[in-house]
């Protein structure tokens, strides 16, 4: 959702239309247009040669009719007020259409966290938690890593919390490692979240998924768990993967026509989702142009790498055998293409329905952190599958009674589910 366009002015564009299909009161319009609340800060930091540095941080509450607020903390030199409120509102409607009792939240520093030290990251972080402690916390606001924050940096969060408040407070953040209060199966969760719509979304329309092939962007953390899915769960062929090569400055397809190997592709990529070229290459893998996993022959395109993939140019060069579009990254499809995927009868998966299973394994780490008792990886797995595939198919539904495309059909739910919450407690 990056580009020229305010990434806020874009979040109230879509709410509006989505009231405005739902006949909503415009009275709880205008509540929900905007951020019931936000905190704008400054943190002093001792930098590493003494000197002290002042960085801005923001923390945007959008709405917690259904809970407490939920969203990452993100680390970005270009971060600003209005990407972070985008962000707050969209989360309070990405936990509505999950189901989760949860409302939305998002937080922000202005920082190229690159440009830190280690001990430096840590004061940083901390200092954040010391400006904002007495307005998070388990039963109202629970933040969570996000682009530039790592779970090492959620543990450190916690501990200063858990230092000012008194007693070890795990369920104030999520994301944190395993071994440190963090949940099993938090790394496949998005990814294996989107398999599990997918596999709903060939139900529905009644394909076989052992005959599927897939063409996937990405290959970091959500295109790798999608790709172990496809294969693994659903019987498919993976027949691409792109990535953003580090070394060469400029993006790759790793393509093999009878199926790639995702386990086998883990071991020869790095941290950031880069593959190493010549150790595809001598394992049988063609290498193309970083544009071509659009064009593949599949059934099913899994863009999870960056917003804004699918869009007027591209769209063209979809094949006609695309039945399925999943969107794993959030915004990879702009306003153009989307219109030209309902003309062409795409099935879209939209990305906050789709990518909902990184959110929904916080919300079970906070459970998890609540009971003080933690589950084996396979029950965290199974409640996801349970999570996604009824949130799927309360979307699929609105889709079909209200005769509207499925990603509006997720904004109605998710707004639906939001005022209802605000009539019951009587805010409304
Ligand atoms: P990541 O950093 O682990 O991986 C990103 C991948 O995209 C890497 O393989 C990188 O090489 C590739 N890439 C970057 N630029 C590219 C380009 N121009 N062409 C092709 N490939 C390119 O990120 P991630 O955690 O997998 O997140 C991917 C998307 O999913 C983002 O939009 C993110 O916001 C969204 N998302 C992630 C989660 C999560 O839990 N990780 C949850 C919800 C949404």
């Amino acid at each position: 959702m990056a580009g020229t366009t305010n990434a806020f002015e874009m979040a109230q564009r879509q709410f509006d239309k989505v009231a405005e299909m739902l006949r909503l009161d415009p009275q709880v319009a205008e509540i929900l247009r905007w951020p019931m609340r936000e905190f704008h800060f400054r943190i002093p930091v001792r930098m590493d040669d003494g000197s002290i540095r002042v960085f801005q941080g923001y923390r945007v509450q959008h709405n917690d009719a259904r809970g407490p607020n939920k969203g990452g903390i993100r680390f970005h030199p270009a971060e600003t007020v209005d990407t972070v409120r985008a962000l707050a509102t969209w989360m309070t409607w990405k936990c509505a259409v999950a189901d989760l009792p949860l409302g939305g939240g998002k937080g922000g520093v202005i920082v190229d966290p690159a440009t830190l030290s280690t001990s430096e990251k840590e004061r940083l972080v901390r200092g954040y938690i010391g400006v904002m402690w007495r307005n998070i916390g388990p039963r109202n606001d629970v933040p969570a890593p996000d682009v530039g924050t790592t779970p090492q940096m959620m543990g450190w969060m916690m501990d200063e919390y858990s230092k000012l408040v008194g007693q070890y407070t795990p369920g104030v953040i999520t994301g944190k490692p395993v071994g440190g209060g963090g949940s099993l199966g938090r790394t496949e969760a998005t990814g294996f979240g989107v398999i599990y719509t997918v596999r709903e979304a060939m139900r529905h329309l009644g394909m076989d998924s052992s005959k599927a092939t897939a063409a996937i962007q990405g290959f970091g953390n959500v295109a790798q768990y999608a790709a172990i899915g496809f294969t693994e769960q659903l019987g498919g062929k993976v027949v691409c993967v792109s990535y953003w090569d580090r070394e060469d400055r400029t993006s790759y397809t790793v393509f093999k026509a009878d199926g790639l190997d995702p386990r086998f592709l883990m071991t020869i990529t790095d941290q950031y989702g880069s593959i190493d070229k010549a150790k595809a290459i001598a394992a049988g893998y063609k290498i193309e142009d970083g544009g071509e996993w659009i064009k593949k022959e599949a059934d099913v395109l899994i863009p999870a790498a960056l917003e804004g993939q699918v869009n007027a140019d591209t769209v063209k060069l979809i094949h006609e055998r695309v039945k399925i579009v999943a969107e794993g990254a959030n915004g990879p499809t702009t306003p153009e293409a989307d219109e030209v995927l309902k003309q062409r009868g795409v099935f879209v998966v939209p990305d906050f329905l789709c990518n909902a299973g990184g959110v929904t394994v916080s919300y079970f780490e906070s459970v998890q952190n609540d009971m003080n008792y933690y589950w084996e990886k396979d029950e965290v797995l199974r409640r996801l599958d349970t999570k996604m595939t009824v949130a799927f198919h309360g979307v699929l539904e609105m889709s079909l009674r209200e005769k509207v495309f499925m990603r509006d059909a997720a904004y109605m739910v998710a707004i639906d589910r939001v005022v209802k919450a605000m009539q019951l407690r009587g805010l409304v």
